[in-house]
């Protein structure tokens, strides 16, 4: 087990950095050292959600995915069981060839968490598809594919009006999991609406159809900065992050919460 998850004791030294004194099994104390922050590796090639989860998570870092490591393809159960085999491969992956985390500057051993998300869009009047589905919902890769998902979703919706047929929300699942496999899992949700007809330029995915409550811009019209305060994946990032303090996982503070 590594030494950082056995339970340890937070206290901010005069620096700001955090000091850690760990206790072993039997509760003996172990000695105060400088310990480095909690350091979470993301299970994604996607170097967007990278910088996306850097945004949420800090002053956590969040490193991307070392090249090499083969990712499950995702199934249809469920966002939170497609996010927990993700980073329980990445996990396996860094158990099997440490250098894996040499290769970051991590110590084998060492305080990471290895971090996954799954997310899409659900619409109410479409009994919540796509859902899983979200990124194939009209068979298509390639750059072309977000298009194509969007087109198919306004389709699939002619006829549907007014706040109640056009309610829609992005959801999105993550999974931390320790050295030790054991997982940690938080959600978010981001409540809106789908336009008639695609707007902005911004973003990715569905942003330019979803309108989110209390606005009347799409995503793709919405400044990265105010998405990445409010979107499904902050909201599940700062769950994740209360649900890690709650298990003594982590000894460094988040940064402020946006109002
Ligand atoms: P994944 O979490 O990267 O697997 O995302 C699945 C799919 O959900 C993406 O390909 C998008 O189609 C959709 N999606 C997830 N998050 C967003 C978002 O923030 N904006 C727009 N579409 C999203």
């Amino acid at each position: 087990m590594p030494s950082w998850s056995v339970r340890e004791r937070a206290q901010r030294s005069t620096t700001g950095a955090a000091v850690v004194s760990t206790r072993d099994s039997r509760g003996d104390e172990a000695g105060a050292a400088e310990a480095p922050a909690v350091r979470f590796v993301l299970a994604s090639g996607n170097r967007h959600k990278t910088r996306e989860f850097g945004t949420i998570l800090a002053p956590f870092r969040v490193d991307a995915m070392p090249a090499g490591v083969e990712l499950p393809p995702e199934g249809s159960e469920s966002f939170a069981a497609n996010a927990r085999a993700k980073a329980e491969a990445l996990a396996r992956a860094a158990a099997a060839d440490p250098a894996l985390l040499t290769g970051l500057g991590l110590e084998p051993g060492g305080p990471v968490l290895y971090l996954a998300d799954d997310s899409g869009l659900e619409v109410e009047a479409l009994g919540w598809a796509p859902g899983v589905m979200s990124a194939r919902y009209a068979g298509v890769d390639g750059p072309g594919a977000d298009r194509a998902n969007y087109e198919r979703l306004l389709r699939e919706m002619r006829g549907l009006v007014g706040p109640l047929g056009r309610r829609a929300r992005f959801v999105c699942s993550v999974v931390a999991v320790t050295p030790a496999m054991t997982y940690h899992t938080a959600s978010g949700q981001w409540w809106g609406a789908i336009a008639e007809a695609p707007r902005g330029e911004g973003g990715f995915g569905y942003d330019p159809v979803f309108v989110p409550e209390g606005s009347t811009l799409s995503v793709a019209e919405w400044p990265q900065a105010a998405k990445d305060r409010s979107s499904h994946r902050a909201r599940a990032g700062r769950a994740l992050i209360d649900v890690l303090r709650g298990e003594g996982l982590l000894h460094a503070e988040p940064g402020p919460r946006p109002g």
